[in-house]
């Protein structure tokens, strides 16, 4: 099987690892602080908090946003749940807000139809690792005095008019999940400039609680730590940091990779009016986590099982969040959003990650234009 996308772990990373086990710490130690360095030096921010995972960071920047019951967060619908769900964490209320039918992602007019007196953030999300127009998704976010959380899961080395995704918004999130840019197995981590974002973000990781004397309310003696908030144990470990580190050394070489399959595959379905390649906004540079076509004047159900069969593990990014029983049950039971469902209908994702090799890349060319025709 061909996978549609799958982590790359070189002798280097694993001796990384296996250091970290011979070493004093294995979970809060030395490599969380040079990796959260690593990420903040790459995507250029001032501060960065490595955590569990991706989802753990999204809840953690909707809890450093202060959302809560009764406020409403404008998110997309093309997206990995989770975008919506960590809000719901927090006992806010996720609105949808429909997707541009050209870049996939989130429409900055139907952002500003969903606003309410209630809205308190926006969260975008760079689909597949194309940028969103974060200028447009700014301007209304300073008109309407909200916060700017981007889940950058896909992003981590996407550039946007010149800057890397990491410091345009109040709060980025990463993923480092095995299929996104770089992995560390399971684990996160947020990105900002903002210092009591920053100091809200640390705390949340770990229980609520402070070693900071100016964030205490007293302070007993050298022993003393207080827990001033409600946190989990989203903490990562150094043994995954230190693979993170490792993979950080190859980012850009991965991003060159994953650029290079991509030409391949534009330039071998330019002809095909069946295949809608991915479209790129102006000024802007995916980092390509996921190359997704919409297949046309076909059935894509039996274009994705053919496929499949064929030994292509094609996929479908994503079905819209709030068509999910659960969110059905929850009170979405009416919403659409038109283009997003239309779009859903005609995705598929096809094999993309740097070790595909070339010979493995032609045969899923070949085949899928055997499968639309
Ligand atoms: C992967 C992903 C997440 C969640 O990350 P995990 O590390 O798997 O928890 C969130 N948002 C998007 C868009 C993702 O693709």
């Amino acid at each position: 099987m061909i996978p549609y996308g799958r982590q790359t772990i070189e002798e280097d990373d694993i001796q990384a690892v296996v250091d970290v086990l011979k070493s004093d710490y294995l979970t809060t130690g030395p490599k969380i602080t040079e990796f959260e360095q690593r990420v903040a030096e790459y995507v250029g921010v001032k501060y960065a908090v490595a955590i569990s995972n991706g989802t753990a960071a999204l809840h953690a920047a909707c809890f450093a946003a202060g959302i809560g019951t009764g406020d409403e967060v404008i998110t997309t619908p093309l997206t990995f749940a989770a975008s919506a769900n960590c809000v719901l964490y927090c006992g806010g209320t996720p609105v949808f807000a429909d997707v541009d039918s050209r870049t996939y992602n989130i429409d900055s007019a139907d952002i500003e139809r969903k606003i309410t007196s209630k809205t308190k953030a926006i969260i975008a999300v760079h689909l597949a690792g194309q940028p969103c127009d974060m200028d447009a998704i700014h301007k209304i976010a300073e008109e309407h005095h909200l916060f700017v959380i981007e889940d950058g899961a896909h992003a981590l080395g996407s550039v946007y008019k010149g800057e890397k995704i990491g410091g345009l918004s109040d709060m980025t999130t990463f993923s480092f999940h095995p299929v996104k840019p770089i992995t560390t197995g399971e684990g996160g981590m947020i990105v900002t400039n903002n210092k009591d974002l920053y100091q809200r973000l640390v705390m949340f990781r770990s229980h609520g609680i402070t070693r900071d004397e100016t964030l205490m309310m007293r302070n007993d003696g050298p022993w003393f730590y207080q827990q001033v908030d409600l946190g989990y144990n989203y903490r990562i470990t150094d043994i995954q940091c230190a693979l993170g580190c490792s993979q950080m050394n190859k980012i850009d070489r991965f991003l060159t990779r994953r650029k290079e399959i991509v030409k391949r595959y534009n330039d071998a379905f330019e002809d095909y009016e069946n295949i809608i390649t991915p479209y790129q906004l102006p000024d802007t540079e995916s980092g390509w986590h996921l190359y997704i076509v919409q297949v046309k004047n076909c059935n894509r159900r039996e274009v994705f099982e053919k496929l499949r069969n064929l030994g292509i593990d094609v996929n479908v990014h994503y079905i819209p969040v709030y068509m999910h029983p659960y969110y059905q049950k929850h009170g979405y039971a009416d919403v659409h959003c038109p283009n997003a469902e239309k779009l859903y209908s005609h995705f598929l994702s096809l094999p993309l990650y740097p070790t595909l090799s070339e010979k493995d890349q032609k045969y899923v060319i070949e085949k899928v234009i055997e499968c639309v025709r």
